[in-house]
């Protein structure tokens, strides 16, 4: 790269607090020249103004009036670096921007990666000490929520993510816990692509079949429940009584509507559960909603 333009010096990238541009600075590419100037702006306490930007110039100025301020940056002929052309240097603005609208949540969420990575749990509060501390920022509540949430996204994959590993889940669980009751259920979404769209799962773990055998009354109570986030469903649970007369989960499933037939499915693996217990005397308690007791009467 710096032997194709002699009068280039490639941009290195330096901590924070210590960027600096140049004229005739070089870049790998567009997002590399644009994700070194917001660090720079950030750094420096001042926002932009874009003025021009196409996928061959870029020219932004302080977003100060009275502020002389200003980069133009280019495509150079490879068609893949981009250099700064001109740089008009000296601030005359008071450069001590806290709420910098430079920092938006991508920015943010993956400066802060490993700390939210290190604990999934940190309050906003404590990320905007991190951003004070670090970067001289701060962020409003609501942003900082959605940051982490964008921070959450990368850590942990979405939501998608997390339902294509289902199946897996449920061979895992079975291998690495036996006893464990693990059902998955999947349609077909008519279409040429043929693809498969989550519609159940059904868990119950080894330790809680032996502690409805050995620990519990023979009295279970059915519920559902609806779900938040961003598929909805429901929740469907038992939960049974112990010996100190305290609520025992032991098994729960995730269905899409409350109906006779998600019912139906539960009841289906229920009673697996009741039956393999020996007992015959289970007393099972509903608030006989949507579909339980037509199901109830068929399984
Ligand atoms: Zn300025």
């Amino acid at each position: 790269m710096s032997r194709l333009y002699r009068n280039g010096e490639v941009f290195e990238e330096a901590e924070f607090g210590k960027i600096r541009l140049k004229q005739w600075q070089l870049f790998v590419d567009k997002d590399h020249f644009k994700d070194a100037l917001r660090d720079f702006c950030i750094q420096e306490g001042f926002a932009l103004v874009v003025n021009k930007a196409d996928n061959r110039r870029y020219t932004a100025e302080c977003a100060d009036e009275r502020c002389n301020w200003r980069v133009h940056a280019a495509l150079l002929r490879d068609g893949q670096t981009w250099a700064i052309k001109k740089l008009r240097k000296g601030h005359t603005c008071d450069l001590n921007l806290v709420n910098n609208p430079m920092c938006n949540c991508e920015w943010a969420a993956n400066k802060l990666l490993e700390d939210i990575r290190g604990n999934t749990d940190i309050k906003g509060k404590a990320l905007n000490a991190l951003l004070w501390e670090r970067y001289g920022l701060k962020m409003c509540r609501s942003t900082i929520y959605r940051m982490k949430g964008i921070a959450m996204k990368i850590i942990q994959g979405g939501h998608d993510e997390s339902y294509t590993s289902l199946p897996q889940y449920c061979e895992l669980l079975k291998g690495s816990n036996p006893g464990s009751m693990a059902f998955c259920c999947w349609t077909n979404v008519p279409g040429p692509e043929r693809s498969l769209q989550f519609s159940s799962i059904f868990i119950s773990f080894a330790a809680q079949f032996k502690g409805l055998i050995s620990g519990c009354r023979g009295l279970v109570g059915v519920d559902g429940c609806h779900l938040k986030g961003n598929y909805g469903g429901i929740l469907l649970s038992v939960v049974s009584l112990d010996g100190n007369n305290e609520i025992f989960p032991v098994a729960v499933a995730v269905v899409d509507y409350e109906n006779k037939t998600s019912w139906s499915w539960f009841f289906h693996h229920l009673k697996k559960i009741l039956t393999a217990t020996g007992r015959g005397d289970w007393t099972i308690m509903s608030d006989r909603q949507k579909g339980v007791d037509p199901s109830l009467d068929s399984v």
